[in-house]
C-alpha cells in the first residue's frame, strides 16, 4: 500500500519501495537462527521485555532444527498462496536477537540465507547492545554481496518507559549502534511501539522525531499488543494497562506520519502478531480494516 499526498506530505511504505527497487512484489521469508536473547538467558535479564512473547517477538519463524535452505523452501511454500506473477524474497531473521551467538555460526547461516538468486536482501532483527565488532565485520562483508538490513528494537526513547518494558539498554547504546552500522553502509531500521503505558502522543512524537534524526533508513511503527503468556498480559488483567481504540490509533498516526521524511521508508504501520496470541486490542487483528481506516484518516488530512 502506498500513500502519496503531495502538498501535505509524501510517504513511502515498504511494499511500494521494494516494487520500485526490484520490479516485482517482494516477500519476507521468516527464518529461525536458533538463537536466544540476552534479556532472556540471564546476561541482562531472565524475563525478557514485558511485551515479548515466548516466540521472541516473531511468531512465524521456521523450525530452527532445519537447515536454512530447508527453512527457505518451507517459508516460500507458506507465502506461495499470496503470489501472483513474479516474486522475490528477503530472508528475515526476526525472532529473538539474531546477532547474539557464535559469530561463526551466525556468519554461516547469514550466508546460506542470501544464497538464492531470488533472495534480494537479508534482514536481521536485533538489539543495539548485541553488535560486536566481529558481527559488524561479518554484516559489512555480506552487505557487499546483498543488502543487509539491521532492525533495532528501540520501542521508545523515554527512560521511564524503557525501564517499565525492561528493555535493558540506554538510549546512548542505540545512538552508538546506529552510527556504527551506518558507518559500515548497512541499512538500519528502527522499531517503535506506540501506546506504551503512560506515554502521551507528545512522547511518541518525540520518539519518532528522535529516530528520524538518527538518520536511519526505515522505521517500524507497532501498535502495542497484549499477547498471551507475557508479563504485560498480567498487567493488563490487573487493569494497569489500557490499549488504544482504532480511532485513537489512526488519529495518532495522523500526527506521527507527517514527521517522517520521504527518504525514511515506513516498514510497518500497525502490527502483524500471531492472532492466536492476541489478547488486545482485538480490532487490530483485522489488518485490512485497520489499513483502510488509516488510509481514510490520512486522506482526511490532505
Ligand atoms: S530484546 Fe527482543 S527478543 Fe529479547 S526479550 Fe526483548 S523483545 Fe524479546
Amino acid at each position: 500500500m502506498f500513500f502519496c499526498f503531495r502538498g501535505f506530505y509524501y510517504m513511502k511504505l515498504l511494499g511500494e519501495y521494494l516494487r520500485e527497487e526490484y520490479g516485482c512484489k517482494v516477500y519476507k521469508l521468516s527464518l529461525s537462527a536458533g538463537v536466544t536473547c540476552p534479556n532472556r538467558d540471564g546476561r541482562i535479564g531472565y524475563g525478557g521485555c514485558i511485551f515479548c512473547s515466548a516466540g521472541g517477538s516473531g511468531e512465524f519463524a521456521a523450525n530452527a532444527d532445519k537447515s536454512i535452505p530447508d527453512q527457505i523452501e518451507e517459508a516460500k511454500l507458506r507465502v506461495s498462496k499470496k503470489i501472483k506473477g513474479e516474486a522475490k524474497y528477503i530472508s528475515y531473521f526476526q525472532s529473538y536477537t539474531n546477532t547474539y551467538g557464535d559469530p561463526d555460526h551466525l556468519e554461516r547461516i547469514y550466508r546460506e540465507a542470501i544464497g538464492g538468486n531470488d533472495i534480494v536482501a537479508l534482514s536481521i532483527g536485533t538489539r543495539p547492545d548485541c553488535i560486536s565488532d566481529k558481527i559488524l565485520k561479518i554484516l559489512s562483508d555480506i552487505n557487499k554481496i546483498k543488502p543487509v538490513w539491521v532492525e533495532l528494537g528501540l520501542q521508545t526513547i523515554h527512560k521511564r518507559s524503557a525501564v517499565y518494558i525492561r528493555r535493558g539498554y540506554d538510549l546512548s547504546c542505540y545512538d552508538e549502534a546506529v552510527k556504527r552500522l551506518k558507518d559500515c553502509g548497512l541499512t538500519v531500521i528502527t522499531h517503535l511501539i506506540l501506546g506504551l503505558p503512560g506515554e502521551t502522543a507528545e512522547d511518541m512524537k518525540e520518539s519518532v522525531k528522535y529516530v528520524v534524526n538518527s538518520k536511519v533508513n526505515g522505521i517500524k511503527l507497532q501498535l502495542l499488543h497484549i499477547l498471551k503468556g507475557t508479563d504485560l498480559e498480567k498487567e493488563y488483567y490487573l487493569g494497569k494497562v489500557r490499549v488504544m481504540e482504532m480511532d485513537e490509533y489512526t488519529d495518532l498516526l495522523g500526527e506521527l506520519i507527517p514527521l517522517i521524511p520521504d527518504d525514511v521508508i515506513i516498514h510497518r504501520l500497525t502490527g502483524d502478531g500471531d492472532k492466536k496470541l492476541l489478547i488486545a486490542p482485538l480490532w487490530s487483528a483485522d489488518k485490512k480494516k485497520v489499513l483502510n481506516a488509516i488510509n481514510k484518516k490520512l486522506r482526511s488530512l490532505e
